[in-house]
């Protein structure tokens, strides 16, 4: 589809003509910009200009100007897709629980009896750093193969010093050798580790007194993040953990009103809100106090539905947080438990199906509004002139039209700032 002339300018420097149908999210309007027969063009990494082709200012987006020449040949092109909740690294797999579940046995069941979190904990410290970085590097190229350019990544399967610290080592590396835009994030609060049974205290001072110091010192984490849950954290340690937090610099994130959830009172969501976190995720027992507090405070809420339908739950009432004004954004949560799939297209049509959101607002969901999630809505997240040149190409004649006839290898290219990544990466599988 795509040819380039010899360049000589940068190699993010190009022009995409014959788009059939380019579709973006904008800041200003709830509503997306629509072009048909549309033209891309960007220097340096960053979107210069877009509009309709017909429209091309005279002399910009030459050859002979150092700008390389893509052909869309008629595709759909959106942003760069941004899945804004994974726990990308992990060791081993929980196949077995996940047969468990479908006979009946309960998430919290299972935790009981030695498996879930705890078990990947003991497969994640089992395996080593290369090994770690092998599997999530894989999983990054299958992920652009989807046109997801930007994965947030959390720890929380080391639960020691540490592990948490190798976890988060890994991700600075794969956002230096890959291609994909990486933000990580400290999830030390994910569960109390088995070794910390009786001593929930000590772990919770090692993870304000020593690591979030030490993971700031580094720089290996954008947000910290604290799962609220029974059996995981109270919203009081949840506060503690999200205070040490932003006294190091990191903004908050919270798991919250996933399994339970507070229904008399304002629940995850109100701490959320409190403490100004950048995203509430989950939100599937999210009582009407929760969301006005998350209106108020303008928290976006992640709705992740892949790990709802597995664990069989109603999934977070997305159309109610947005006609409370809440913005919405989807993610995978890939997670080798409640949500083993990387796939965001399944979660996009999850949104759209069961959620009931219109394409137009789940594209929003997985771009623009997963941009805000991650604080990164003024560089990623719309194409628009000065934000970064990350796009995908889709077979597609647009985007209702894409969500509707799903199907697999509907992604004919990705690029991460100017630059095409490759596609149609085979998945590997494990
Ligand atoms: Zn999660």
């Amino acid at each position: 589809v795509t040819t380039e002339a010899p360049s000589v300018g940068s190699s993010r420097t190009g022009i995409l003509r014959s788009i059939g149908c380019l579709a973006t999210p904008e800041a200003a309007s709830s509503e997306p910009r629509v072009l048909r027969r549309a033209a891309l063009v960007w220097r340096d990494g960053l979107v210069e200009w877009v509009g309709e082709e017909a429209a091309l200012p005279e002399g910009l987006g030459l050859a002979e100007t150092g700008y390389a020449q893509h052909e869309a040949s008629g595709a759909l092109v959106v942003p760069g897709l941004i899945d804004c909740h994974t726990h990308l690294a992990f060791g081993g797999w929980r196949a077995d629980e996940f047969v468990e579940r479908l006979k009946g046995t309960s998430y919290l069941e299972i935790a009981r009896a030695g498996g879930g979190i705890a078990r990947t904990v003991r497969q994640t410290r089992a395996a080593s750093a290369g090994e770690l970085y092998a599997k999530a590097a894989a999983d990054l190229e299958a992920m652009r193969a989807l046109g997801v350019t930007t994965v947030e990544c959390k720890s929380g399967y080391g639960l020691s010093y540490e592990h948490e610290l190798e976890l988060l080592e890994v991700y600075r590396a794969l956002a230096s050798s890959q291609p994909s835009r990486i933000v990580p994030t400290l999830l030390a609060a994910h569960v109390v580790p088995a070794e910390h049974a009786r001593d929930r205290d000590g772990y919770l001072r090692m993870v304000t007194e020593r690591l979030i110091p030490e993971v700031a010192r580094r720089g290996l984490a954008r947000f910290c993040d604290v799962f609220v849950e029974d059996g995981a954290f109270s919203v009081e340690e949840a506060r503690a953990v999200l205070r040490a937090g932003l006294g190091a610099g990191l903004a908050p994130k919270l798991h919250v009103d996933q399994l339970g959830g507070d229904l008399e009172g304002g629940g995850g969501a109100s701490l959320a809100a409190e403490v100004q976190a950048a995203s509430a995720d989950h939100l599937e027992h999210v009582s009407e106090r929760g969301i006005a507090d998350l209106a108020e405070a303008g928290v976006v809420a992640v709705s992740l539905p892949i790990a709802s339908a597995v664990l069989a739950q109603p999934m977070m009432p997305a159309r109610r947080l947005l006609e409370a004004g809440v913005a919405v954004a989807v993610a995978t949560d890939y997670n080798p438990g409640t949500a083993p799939s990387f796939d965001l297209h399944l979660a996009m049509w999850l949104a759209c199906t069961v959620q009931r959101l219109a394409p137009a607002e789940v594209l929003r969901a997985v771009t623009l509004d997963a941009a805000r999630a991650l604080l990164l809505h003024d560089e990623i997240g719309s194409l628009e002139p000065g934000k970064v040149a990350d796009f995908v190409l889709l077979d597609a004649p647009d985007l209702d039209h894409w969500l509707y006839h799903f199907r697999q290898r509907t992604v004919v290219e990705t690029f991460v700032e100017g630059e095409r990544v490759g596609c149609s990466a085979p998945e590997r599988s494990h």
